[in-house]
């Protein structure tokens, strides 16, 4: 067990890998959690989140990953911001490669998420932050008054373009087919919702503007082939997340995605090494559940260790 910096490397600092964190300090293994840049992943450009128990009146993404912040620490968890640019895993000893130096773990917890899917529709990149945004919670104050184009159909575009409209005039939400995919009660919030109007059966195709930003977008309908122009000021993309696994290689197994492939004790392919929250394969991606498959593989992890 000697010349061997960590009992556990926990890359990713969500709500999963925070809650992996919070359950090794508590186990007392000598951890640290790698983040490289701030913590809270994805849930701190979630304006409200009203489904993670505990908070009847909701809570927002920057209160929740502070308090899970707080707790993990208050157990003496250690969080770094590095950014780790590959992993070798193919000894007992991991090695976890960073920026200036290479660190050793006899266990690693991957909970690196996801991040927002692009389209790579023409003018999505050229007007990135120039009226192009994945973040209402960042960009939707800058709406104000202001027409702007949602893109999507799942919880994230639903949720967000009802946030949205707190600042703009008017809100589009684009989806490709005639119904949506979000939850119900997002769903119905946002039929009420008279600044939102859904383009039903339609696609983005792409983005236009000038110097001063987003000027229109082009749409085509799926059914009648038909396409249009519809002038606003901004377009936010909301199709869907892939998963930040491309420093993992080629040992630990992924799915055709490339979202972690994992068993129900959060064990992937390579021993040692565990995956939870919205990067791995799982039929639902909530706070919820990402905390639940960090304490399972965290208790894996701690296991794994006392059997060395
Ligand atoms: P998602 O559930 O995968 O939905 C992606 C949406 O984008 C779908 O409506 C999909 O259309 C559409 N889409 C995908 N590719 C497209 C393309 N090429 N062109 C046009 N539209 C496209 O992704 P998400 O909404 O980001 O949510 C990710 C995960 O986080 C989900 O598990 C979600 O439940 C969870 N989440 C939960 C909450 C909450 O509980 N409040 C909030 C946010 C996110 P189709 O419907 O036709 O496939």
């Amino acid at each position: 067990m000697r010349n061997v910096d960590y009992d556990l490397v926990i890359i990713g600092g969500g709500p999963a890998g925070l809650t992996a964190g919070l359950y090794a300090a508590r186990a007392r293994l000598n951890v640290i959690l790698l983040e490289k840049s701030v913590t809270g992943g994805q849930i701190i450009i979630t304006d409200w989140i009203e489904n993670y128990p505990g908070f009847p009146e909701g809570i927002s993404g920057i209160d929740l990953t502070g308090r899970m912040s707080e707790q993990a620490k208050r157990f003496g968890l250690e969080i770094e911001t590095e950014e780790v640019l590959s992993l070798d895993c193919s000894n007992k000893v991991k090695k976890i490669e960073l920026g200036d130096r290479t660190i050793s773990a006899h266990t690693i917890i991957i909970a690196t998420g996801a991040s927002p899917r692009t389209l790579g529709v023409p003018g999505e990149d050229d007007f990135y932050g120039k009226g192009v945004s994945s973040c209402a919670t960042c960009d939707g104050p800058f709406f104000s008054g202001a027409v702007v184009a949602a893109v999507g159909g799942g919880d994230t575009a639903v949720q967000e373009s009802i946030f949205l409209t707190k600042f703009a005039k008017k809100v589009f939400l684009i989806h490709r087919r005639n119904e949506l995919r979000a939850s119900k009660i997002l769903q119905e919030r946002a039929f009420a919702n008279d600044k939102i109007e859904i383009v039903w059966d339609s696609v983005l195709t792409g983005i236009n503007g000038g110097k001063t930003g987003v000027t229109n977008i082009t749409i085509k309908n799926v059914k009648t082939g038909d396409t249009s122009d519809l002038a606003v000021d901004g377009c936010f993309m909301w199709v869907g997340i892939q998963p930040d696994s491309g420093f993992l290689g080629d040992d630990i197994k992924v799915d055709e995605y490339g979202f972690i492939i994992v068993n129900e004790r959060m064990e992937t392919s390579v021993p040692g090494v565990f995956a939870a929250g919205d990067g791995r394969r799982t039929p639902l991606r909530q706070i919820a559940t990402a905390i639940g498959d960090a304490a399972i593989a965290a208790v894996s992890a701690e296991h794994y260790i006392g059997n060395l």
